[in-house]
């Protein structure tokens, strides 16, 4: 950023700043990508006024006197015909020299950063994403050639005035100004003119920014009345029957700094023992920050129509925060700190309230598969964290869930599910937990695709960590399929014939075995014929009192400290051609070395499908070259 600085003895002139460059980035997009629906660039400015006029609101209860001259908050919109200039006032809490540079030069919301890094220079692409996320502020250069923001800070004198064309810098200048607030001016672009006429503006405030709780006013000219173009009333403190959906969905638009929709809308009022408004949405996609490590859950928080805070993660917990909107208690004190508020135990009743109300949501709206598939596809991997962490909703959570398994192609399915269609004599809910990529086809899964035994495919990083704490469903113990020694032998493979295959001798076999153990020593715990495997040669599992193999990774990969390397145990299975070649030879004179290669090139294999490189690669590709020199020559 650079300022041209000001001798000491001249009066402050104009500084001009550049933007930051991701803020160059986004301007250049809203001036020259066209984004169909311009008209939002009002309904980003109405709403900073209000956000504005509620953070005097808020300060004002503690320093009466920034609002003692004028306690009528409003938003003026005034039209300049002959001008081609579009105003938006407030008197809201101002911004001064430095608030006007930190808010219009940068950009401060995380939502919006990771937005602007998911750019990919591919214009209608990125526009679609705008699309997503919303851009505040800096939509009005999608229509204004110039933009001048003069704004007086609450209790201050000095007023400074903001410019700019939208391309690469703006300047910042001493300003006068009448009273507190912020006017924002838009010289419009060429061919914009059509936002100078009233019936446009009133049409847009009333599809847009209806919900907003302070008077949106039109000044009249041309000898006209002043009039009011919205219903100037908070949102949640209205009758449901009298909300259009529209209303709702600019509502969620607004607090939730989203551009989609909400894929549900609650909106109740409790009374009783403790009495609050809610106005809560569940996005219909993902924001922004959904995997911030902070996990905070931001609801807005009001004490009777006073806002509090927009940060308000007392109110429900962090597997719930993907939700959006507003709690408007009647109970909580006005002078309440954000300290204050998360020790509060009416906090914590009204957040007992919230979850219940959400969660039964989720409950209800899960009877239409598809609908909550779309759900679940977005906040399944956060709700999910609710398992571990909230041991009081457990099961309710575990009825919420769904799951991709072997058998259920894209559908997502329910443990009631999966838990109708156990096998006779299956008494535990299998799963594996892994990456994606390579989850289907883990040689872990053999044995139960012969038996036709459903398995739970986990691919979320938290599923590792939930399925060490929860141990069952409906009386069915959960069990990895990557731990512990397995036995299915009750329940019968699909195909008995190839069940009645042959295995090799048990001597020679027990021999091999000796072999892999002599040659892998420490590297493995142990090794074994394995009950697992069909197809495969090998694979890797982890002994049963043993961290599972992808939690260790995950881990691993995490640096989390005092993590010990665990050693597996290496499965070989007695059906596969390889190891039957090798089981015969083992009981041959002069077959140690080769056993011992042989054993390695094994080892390494089942790391390398584990998704593990090999112990040691240049090794790795020289036991590789020698054995396939001497099976090609
Ligand atoms: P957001 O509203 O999501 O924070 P914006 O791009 O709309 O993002 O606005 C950026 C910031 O500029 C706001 O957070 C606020 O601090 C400041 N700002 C914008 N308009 C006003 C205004 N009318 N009065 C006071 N501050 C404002
Ligand atoms: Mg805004």
């Amino acid at each position: 950023m650079s300022a041209e600085t000001q001798s000491a003895e001249n009066p402050p002139a104009v500084e001009t700043h550049g933007f930051e460059a991701e803020v160059s980035r986004l301007l250049h997009l809203m001036v020259h990508a066209v984004y169909s629906d311009k008209d939002i660039f009002l309904r980003e400015l109405i709403s900073n006024a209000s956000d504005a006029c509620d953070k005097l609101r808020y300060a004002a209860l503690t320093a009466p006197e920034l609002i003692a001259d004028d306690g009528g908050f409003r938003v003026a919109i005034t039209i300049d015909k002959a001008g081609r200039r579009l105003t938006v006032a407030d008197n809201g809490i101002g911004m001064s020299h430095d608030d006007l540079r930190d808010n219009l030069g940068t950009i401060a919301r995380s939502g919006t950063s990771a937005f602007l890094s998911g750019l990919s220079g591919d214009e209608a692409r990125d526009v679609s994403l705008i699309g997503q996320f919303g851009v505040g502020f800096y939509s009005v250069f999608m229509v204004a050639a110039q933009v001048e923001v003069v704004s007086r800070k609450a209790g201050s004198d000095e007023a400074w005035a903001w410019s700019s064309d939208g391309s690469g810098s703006y300047t910042l200048a001493p300003a006068a100004r009448d009273g507190r607030g912020t006017t924002v001016t838009l010289t419009l672009r060429e061919g914009e003119d059509a936002f100078l006429d009233p019936f446009r503006l009133r049409s847009i405030v009333k599809t847009h920014s209806d919900h907003v709780a302070l008077p949106v006013v039109l000044n009249g000219t041309d000898g006209a009345a002043d009039e009011t173009l919205n219903a100037a009333s908070a949102l949640w403190t209205r009758a449901k029957a009298d909300i259009a959906d529209e209303t709702y969905n600019e509502f969620y638009r607004d607090v939730a700094r989203a551009m989609d929709k909400p894929w549900a809308t609650l909106h109740w009022k409790a009374e009783g023992t403790i009495e609050y408004s809610a106005l809560l949405f569940v996005p219909e996609s993902r924001p922004g920050d959904l995997f911030d490590p902070k996990r905070e859950a931001r609801l807005k928080l009001y004490v009777r129509r006073v806002f509090i805070t927009d940060a308000c993660e007392a109110l429900l917990p962090g597997y719930l925060r993907f939700v959006r909107g507003v709690v408007d208690s009647a109970d909580l004190p006005l002078n309440i700190s954000r300290e204050m508020l998360q020790h509060s135990p009416l906090t914590a009743k009204i957040k007992a309230g919230l979850v219940k109300r959400v969660l039964g949501e989720l409950e209800k709206r899960a009877a239409d598969a598809e609908a909550y598939a779309a759900f679940w596809t977005n906040f399944g991997a956060v709700l999910k964290e609710g398992l571990y962490e909230d041991f009081e909703r457990r099961e309710q959570l575990l009825k919420l869930a769904r799951f991709k398994t072997t058998k259920s192609g894209d559908r997502l399915v329910s443990l009631a599910h999966y838990v109708e269609g156990l096998r006779p004599n299956q008494t535990a809910i299998y799963y594996l937990a892994r990456e994606a990529a390579g989850l289907a086809g883990s040689p872990q899964l053999e044995a139960f695709k012969a038996r036709d035994i459903e398995v739970l495919l986990l691919d979320d990083p938290i599923d590792d960590f939930w399925t060490a704490m929860v141990p069952e469903f409906d009386g069915k113990p959960f069990q990895s399929v990557t731990r512990g020694a397995l036995d299915l032998s009750l329940i019968p493979e699909v195909d008995p014939a190839a069940e009645a295959e042959e295995a090799p001798q048990d001597a020679e076999l027990g021999t091999l075995i000796a072999a892999c153990r002599q040659a892998l020593g420490e590297r493995v715990k142990d090794v074994r014929a394995s009950k697992r495997l069909t197809d495969s040669p090998v694979c890797l599992v982890a002994d049963d009192g043993d961290m599972d193999i992808h939690l260790a990774r995950l881990l691993r990969m995490n640096r989390t400290p005092g993590l010990k390397d665990t050693a597996r145990i290496l499965e070989i299975n007695p059906r596969h051609a390889l190891v039957r070649a090798l089981a015969a030879r083992a009981t041959r004179p002069g077959a140690a070395e080769a056993l011992d290669e042989a054993a390695w090139l094994l080892f390494d294999q089942a790391r390398i499908v584990e998704g593990e490189a090999p112990e040691d690669a240049a090794a790795f590709a020289r036991r590789l070259s020698t054995m396939l020199t001497r099976a090609v020559a």
